[in-house]
């Protein structure tokens, strides 16, 4: 008797309800599965699958110092996971699974799924809230909906929040001796390989905890000065660790208030402005847990589907190459491609110069960063794809167009970042990398759209929408 420990993306020991409580209860077994089918078509990339292989390895090895069986087990897609769940559970004599929530429809129709198979088999199922810090569903208006504004969220969330989510759990009682045996682990999902992972983002809990501790210790104070600037190290590059949950938000906001000498919604200006990022993170994941539209491919404002989006594969190629001929941009699809990451900043560009200037549908975006991100995370992706497009909550206004030539001129002044990942600039005159078009430089692209004209183009689009 026992219970099997699901983990999914939660790869952490510490503040792990569902792993702690199984142990206050008594022996665990712990199971991953790799589910390559399903996940190439929820466009995972080779960063990410590369990524979450390392955490897996440093999982193991952390469970193994604690007695507990790290079983890993393919199943290609969602479906075959509740059989496989109770024929494992049977055959390991547990009589209890364990899991902490997911948000995304085809993980919430999965868990449903495991569920019932489980009382099917008079196999208990524990279910647990890890992934936000406060649960999707108890952050409501006056009237019980869902917040679609981020402000009033954020208030509302700020006066919640407390207990719990300030006080995340330890590590979980180390087990007298191992149940089962553990899983030799794979080298590569899908062809991902675990080696492809760079100094950039080593995995597993402890370089979360240090990378954490780090932020905290240095950067958090000039976050809000600094997190705008691609060319500082100004953020925390947590998100990555998040999103495979090898650290957790409530970990996360924890250390944050500690520093800030207990308060959460000011104190430090780059703390608490750190915190409302973490409330950004709250509020896409509630989004997507209480919008199940959005996980159907489908915009958060219905009307913004009826977009007449333009259809070129060309634009569309010099887009995810970074040769647009706008320097910002092009500096970070380059970083994204080298690099599997992009700074918040460019992300915003980016996404809203395919979406606007490009006039080209935000999903073959949102698709292209999500195979190429590390970090790669449905809720945050998506939220900031359908920001940038104005066609989600809370969205930028449409005729909230960014010049990417103004934004580099005052997020990169120096021009060092663009300098740095669009080499072809490197020798250039500083007007050149701030005005393109009217200064080219050889051997670089011409910008393949006007800004004004593009600009109006879009306007155009989203006022036919209006009307
Ligand atoms: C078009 C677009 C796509 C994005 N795709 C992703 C994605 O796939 N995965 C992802 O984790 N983030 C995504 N973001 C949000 C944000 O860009 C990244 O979280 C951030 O750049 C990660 O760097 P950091 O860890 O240093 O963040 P920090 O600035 O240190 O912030 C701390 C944490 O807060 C969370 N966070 C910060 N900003 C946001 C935000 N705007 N929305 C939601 N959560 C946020 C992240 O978990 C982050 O690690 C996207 C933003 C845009 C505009």
């Amino acid at each position: 008797m026992g219970t099997l420990i699901w983990f999914r993306n939660d790869l952490r020991l510490q503040d792990n309800p569902a792993l702690y409580h199984a142990r206050e209860r008594g022996n665990v077994v712990a199971v991953f599965f790799i589910c390559e089918d399903q996940w190439r078509d929820h466009d995972v990339g080779d960063n990410r699958l590369a990524f979450l292989l390392d955490c897996l390895h440093h999982l193991k090895r952390d469970l193994h110092n604690h007695r507990i069986a790290l079983r890993v087990e393919h199943a290609a897609w969602f479906a075959e996971v509740p059989d496989r769940i109770v024929g494992l559970a049977r055959s390991l004599n547990l009589d209890r699974v364990a899991f902490n929530e997911e948000y995304p429809l085809n993980e919430k129709k999965r868990d449903s799924r495991v569920i019932r198979a489980c009382n099917a088999a008079d196999i208990a199922t524990d279910v647990y809230h890890a992934g936000t810090i406060l649960p999707p569903g108890s952050v409501l208006t006056g009237n019980g909906d869902p917040y679609t504004v981020y402000s009033p969220f954020k208030r509302r969330w700020l006066s919640q929040v407390g207990g719990d989510a300030l006080e995340p759990l330890g590590l979980p009682r180390r087990q007298k001796g191992q149940v089962g045996e553990s899983s030799t682990l794979p080298e590569r999902i899908d062809g991902a390989d675990r080696g492809r992972v760079t100094n950039d983002f080593p995995g597993g809990e402890a370089e979360a905890q240090s990378r954490l501790a780090d932020f905290i210790a240095g950067p958090s104070r000039s976050y809000g000065d600094d997190r705008d600037f691609p060319d500082l190290n100004g953020t925390s590059a947590l998100s990555a660790y998040l999103s495979v949950g090898a650290i957790s938000p409530r970990q996360c906001l924890s250390k944050a208030v500690a520093a800030n000498r207990g308060r959460i919604g000011d104190g430090d200006p780059g703390i608490s402005t750190w915190i409302s990022e973490l409330i950004w993170r709250d509020f896409y994941r509630h989004v997507i847990a209480l919008f199940p539209h959005v996980s159907c491919g489908q915009a958060f404002r219905p009307k913004a589907d009826q977009v007449a989006w333009r259809h070129s594969t060309t634009d569309l190629a010099a887009w995810q190459q970074g040769l647009t001929g706008y320097p910002l941009v092009d500096a970070g699809m380059r970083q994204l491609n080298e690099t599997g990451w992009m700074h918040n900043r460019l992300r915003m560009v980016t996404a809203m110069f395919l979406s606007k200037h490009l006039l080209l549908d935000w999903r073959l975006g949102e698709r292209y960063f999500m195979n190429k991100l590390v970090d790669g995370d449905f809720a945050a992706n998506n939220g900031g794809w359908q920001w940038s497009a104005s066609t989600g909550t809370d969205a930028a206004p449409y005729f909230r167009i960014f010049n990417p030539n103004t934004q580099a001129k005052r997020f990169d002044p120096e021009g060092r970042f663009i300098r740095r990942w669009v080499p072809e600039l490197e020798e250039a005159p500083l007007r050149n990398l701030f005005n393109p078009q009217k200064y080219p430089t050889d051997g670089y692209p011409k910008p393949i759209v006007d800004h004004s004209a593009a600009r109006q183009r879009a306007l155009d689009a989203f006022k036919a929408l209006k009307s």
